[in-house]
């Protein structure tokens, strides 16, 4: 007997767990996107694209497809949905489980600022000029307008326009090497990086980059998300996703 599984993904790990319980007889899984890139790494499991409707929406989604477990694998910065597979999860009484990768740590050599929104970083750039490396992806990039005296080089998936007088936009998809980062830093000079507390082994380069050439970086804070079950990694959703298994097999007497 198989059971439902719902993956909010949009990540790395979202991608990684989808196709390893595809493998995987006791699921049948179905993995979701929110449909921001416009050029979507089309994966290899069944999956679907856009928003449910709120937490009311993938309520009724949960159980109209009568899934037994609801993985949240979206990125840290994703908030509402987080927040909005808390509330819906406890509506439908389907298991929640959300992958939390790790934040990354300052390490010595590392000059970061903490900032705790985009507006935040916004001013934290000050009012001299300065050539910075943006990588914060595209849609919050209007907070930047608070510092339009700047040059930003703003590094994104997918080509956009920027409302700022003095930007570059770059298009390039991680994951990033250490190398490129180096020559990238000091090809366009540069003297900041904005960047979000990812904590991805995938653009971690241009952090160690940084850390090598002195260069400081203002590194936006995550939000803080409703409690809820959290494993640190992939690997810890199988256990626990198992133990699902077990309980739908023994209530259906199987
Ligand atoms: P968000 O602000 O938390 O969510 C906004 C709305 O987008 C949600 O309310 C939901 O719409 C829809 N949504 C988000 N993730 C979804 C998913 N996996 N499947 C179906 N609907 C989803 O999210 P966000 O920050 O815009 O991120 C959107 C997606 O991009 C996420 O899947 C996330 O994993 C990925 N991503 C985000 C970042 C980032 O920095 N924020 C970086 C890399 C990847 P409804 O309320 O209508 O259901």
């Amino acid at each position: 007997m198989r059971c439902n599984v719902l993956i909010l993904g949009g990540t790395t790990e979202g991608r990684r767990l989808s196709e390893l319980l595809a493998g995987d007889d006791r699921y049948r899984v179905l993995l979701s996107y929110a449909g921001r890139t416009e050029h979507l790494q089309v994966p290899r499991v069944p999956h679907r694209v856009g928003g449910f409707g709120g937490a009311t929406g993938l309520a009724a989604f949960l159980r109209e497809g009568a899934f037994a477990a609801l993985v949240d694998a979206t990125h840290p910065f994703a908030a509402r949905i987080s927040a909005n597979a808390v509330e819906a999860a406890a509506r439908a009484q389907v298991p929640l489980l959300r992958i939390a990768r790790p934040a990354w740590r300052e390490r010595a050599g590392d000059r970061w600022q903490l900032v705790a929104s985009m507006r935040e970083a916004a001013r934290a750039l000050g009012s001299t000029p300065r050539r910075v490396l943006l990588t914060i992806g595209r849609l919050e990039v209007d907070a930047f307008s608070l510092a339009p005296q700047h040059d930003y080089l703003i590094r994104t998936i997918d080509p956009f326009t920027p409302a700022l007088p003095r930007a570059r936009v770059s298009c390039a998809r991680g994951p990033f090497r250490l190398d490129d980062e180096l020559a990238l830093l000091e090809r366009e000079r540069i003297e900041v990086i904005v960047s979000k507390n990812a904590g991805t082994d995938a653009t971690y380069a241009k952090i160690e980059a940084a850390r090598a050439l002195a260069i400081p970086v203002i590194m936006v804070e995550r939000p803080t998300l409703p409690p809820a079950p959290e494993t640190a990694h992939v690997d810890g959703a199988l256990p626990w996703l198992a133990g699902i298994h077990g309980d739908v097999l023994r209530r259906r007497g199987a």
